[in-house]
């Protein structure tokens, strides 16, 4: 039999996805891609930084010249500080995605948007300057939470390239790829993991390869890969 609370779970999720989240949800406060007449897309991870699996992740995209945007949970910034300095020396992008990770922060009407400062100067710490771009998540987003951020000077990225690489056990990567490729189109911004929420030492080795095999494969369909702000001319951080 049906187990009653999985299927109202279940219920609960769906209808908060299609709602909240990327590509229709959020009501109009994500920015879900570029400019459509450009060959310019942008990869983005969430849920790091994590141990060896982003470690790993980053020094693939180094070696290949890529840089991408990465949405940091502020409490594993705080454990691999010296891991999310060197990203952001090197030149990809940090940016915020809440403290813990709990959905119950954007949901809230109420609330002083803890989550959302605590993981900022976490992340301020480290890297030296203020974040302005932020994924909630899970995606979910309020017009409550968007008044938040929106009153705090970020700009709320979304995505247009959704992949199922959060699953476990992971999805192969090639299969991944395959999907993220034939999704992409000008101005794609496309969703990856590079950890498991709340995880500060996770494997995630399936994401690695697909985005091998994705990158030369897109620049053989002539698309320039680069950093969410260069995708929407915004500033990444404030520098005061
Ligand atoms: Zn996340």
């Amino acid at each position: 039999m049906l187990n009653p609370n999985i299927l109202a779970r279940t219920a609960i999720n769906k209808t908060g996805n299609l709602l909240l989240s990327p590509p229709i949800g959020g009501f109009g406060h994500f920015r879900n891609h570029g400019p459509r007449t450009q060959r310019k897309i942008a990869l983005t991870f969430d849920d790091g930084p994590s141990r060896p699996c982003t470690e790993e992740l980053v020094a693939v995209m180094d070696e290949m010249n890529v840089k991408g945007t990465f949405f940091c949970v502020g409490f594993n910034v705080g454990v691999h500080p010296d891991l999310t300095r060197r990203m952001f020396d090197t030149g990809h992008v940090i940016g915020n995605h809440s403290q813990f990770h709990r959905r119950s922060g954007s949901l809230k009407p109420g609330g002083d948007g803890q989550h959302i400062d605590e993981s900022e100067r976490v992340i301020r710490e480290v890297i030296g300057c203020r974040p302005r771009l932020y994924r909630p998540p899970w995606g979910w987003l309020t017009p409550w939470e968007a008044a938040r951020l929106a009153q705090r000077g970020y700009t709320i990225i979304g995505w247009d390239v959704y992949t199922i690489d959060w699953q476990m056990p992971e999805p192969d990567g090639l299969q991944v790829a395959k999907k993220a490729i034939k999704d992409t189109q000008p101005g794609s911004i496309l969703l990856f993991h590079d950890g498991l929420a709340m995880q500060t030492n996770w494997s995630k080795k399936e994401t690695t390869r697909a985005i091998r095999h994705m990158i030369p494969a897109l620049r053989a369909q002539g698309y320039e890969f680069v950093t969410v702000p260069e995708l929407l001319g915004i500033p990444a951080y404030d520098l005061g």
